[in-house]
């Protein structure tokens, strides 16, 4: 029987660098489900299909294959019809593009096995916004991990600037609380604790004390 370990919560509160360090300590696979909508973001964008245009984005499911693979040093990889777009897919535009191919039913439902299979055979650590409520709902531990908005925007936009991007922090906090809004709002799969998650907030918090704090949760409970 493989272990799932389910991370919740909004963009920014740590959950892909926190999960990926806990996984490594662990020697579980880390999956962040994020990057399969983010693919599907870039996709639409590519084809230059607004996403608020729901039917048409639901046309071009047919045309989509995302996978996730592992690269030599183990690091996850998203294959948007074989191509490795992993890097493409973290700009500020294709979040928001992510944030609203999420709303639509037939895109969840369309990742929806992709992720429980890779959860079947091995051990994950799996981040996401649904995980603990609709993607693993039996998930041995369901953590949700947060930070106030301000904090959250502080660390997207110093990741941002170090990859030499050029941004504002006030954009960067409209994006955070725009994209909490609509993540949070919506009609299927809204973001929100687990009625059994583990609430932890990270606000404030270096890295160190957040993952050993985790790992701490985690090895209580696996
Ligand atoms: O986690 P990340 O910021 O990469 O996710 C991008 C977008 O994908 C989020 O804003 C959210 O709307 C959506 N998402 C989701 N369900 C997940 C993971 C991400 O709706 N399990």
């Amino acid at each position: 029987m493989s272990i799932s370990i389910a991370i919740d919560g909004p963009a920014g509160a740590g959950k892909s660098t926190i999960a990926k360090l806990a996984a490594k300590e662990l020697g579980f696979i880390y999956v962040d489900t994020g990057a399969l909508y983010r693919a599907i973001g870039l996709y639409a964008h590519r084809k230059g299909v607004k996403a608020a245009d729901t039917q048409a984005v639901i046309a071009l499911l047919p045309e989509i294959r995302v996978e996730l693979s592992f690269n030599e040093s183990g690091a996850q990889i998203v294959l948007l019809n074989g191509e490795d777009v992993s890097g493409l897919i973290r700009t500020p535009e294709i979040s928001m593009m992510a944030s609203a191919v999420s709303a639509i039913p037939e895109v969840r439902a369309f990742l929806l096995d992709l992720q429980r299979d890779m959860a079947h055979t091995k051990n994950v650590i799996m981040d996401g916004r649904d995980i603990g409520t609709v993607v693993l709902p039996d998930a041995k531990l369901k953590i949700f991990l947060f930070a106030s908005p301000e904090c959250r925007a502080k660390r997207r936009y110093d990741e941002l600037v170090e990859k030499g991007m050029d941004v504002r922090y006030d954009d960067v906090l409209k994006d955070v609380i725009d994209r909490d809004y609509a993540d949070s709002h919506r009609a299927i799969a809204p973001l929100k604790p687990a009625d059994d998650a583990v609430m932890v907030d990270t606000s404030g918090e270096d890295l160190d004390t957040s993952v050993n704090r985790l790992l701490t949760i985690m090895r209580e409970h696996i």
